[in-house]
């Protein structure tokens, strides 16, 4: 493909995605603002990653430490990027000088590495992260189950350089995005439990949820943040 050409698909899949958000806001009476739109570039090339930022979309995803190390080191230093994917603790140091948010912390002690690396580096600004609840309870995905929520309290309670922002979610893959809304549905619900017993500095304000194929029911159920790769940029 030439560069003027996937310069124009990428334009294009990004009004659609676009159109579809405001959709979604409209039958939710939510406002666009309200909504970041994380675009996946898992699957994409650093010149096509380039092309969406370029186009706007400034907030990129990726699920691989190594592949955001390898793009972040090509792309502008505007991107504000996410951790979505699973985080190794050997992969933290390289990892938290890039990220603007770890949405994927799926365990006390990753929880504790994180506040013990944010300390050594002396980060600017504290360490904003997402924590990863497997509400579809698949044994295949990382993430707390729901009933572990309530004795993460007094852990979050103790850190000083992590500071928990909301909580993040993969619905079961299914065609019918429906499907997913009940898990929309419980995460949101957890989130509210659980900030009401969190205080500052944590505030659970985000929710991580919606993927191409159901980003719209995450919407109408409360999602902050939803998380678009081929939707954009093909598979
Ligand atoms: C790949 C990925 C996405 C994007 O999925 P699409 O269905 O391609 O939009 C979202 N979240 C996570 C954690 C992912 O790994």
């Amino acid at each position: 493909m030439t560069e003027p050409s996937l310069h124009s698909v990428l334009r294009t899949r990004l009004h659609a995605v676009e159109e579809r958000l405001a959709a979604a806001c409209r039958r939710a009476g939510r406002s666009r603002a309200e909504i970041t739109l994380v675009a996946v570039t898992k699957t994409a090339s650093v010149e096509a990653a380039a092309i969406m930022l370029e186009q706007g979309a400034i907030d990129l995803g990726e699920n691989r430490p190594q592949e955001l190390w390898r793009k972040a080191a090509v792309l502008p230093a505007t991107v504000r990027w996410h951790m979505i994917g699973h985080l190794q603790r050997n992969k933290i140091e390289r990892t938290l000088p890039l990220v603007c948010l770890i949405h994927s912390v799926d365990s006390p002690r990753l929880l504790e590495a994180l506040e013990q690396e944010s300390t050594r580096q002396e980060l600017q600004t504290p360490l904003a992260v997402l924590l990863e609840v497997n509400a579809s309870r698949e044994a295949s995905k990382h993430g707390f189950a729901p009933t572990d929520l309530p004795d993460l309290v007094p852990r979050l309670a103790a850190l000083k350089h992590v500071q928990v922002k909301g909580l993040m979610t993969m619905a079961a893959p299914d065609e019918d995005p429906e499907y997913c809304r009940p898990t929309f549905a419980e995460v949101r619900l957890l989130r509210d439990r659980l900030g009401r017993e969190v205080g500052p500095p944590h505030s659970l304000e985000h929710l991580s949820m919606g993927m191409s194929g159901d980003f719209e029911v995450a919407i109408e159920e409360g999602a902050t943040i939803v998380r678009v790769g081929s939707a954009l940029f093909g598979i």
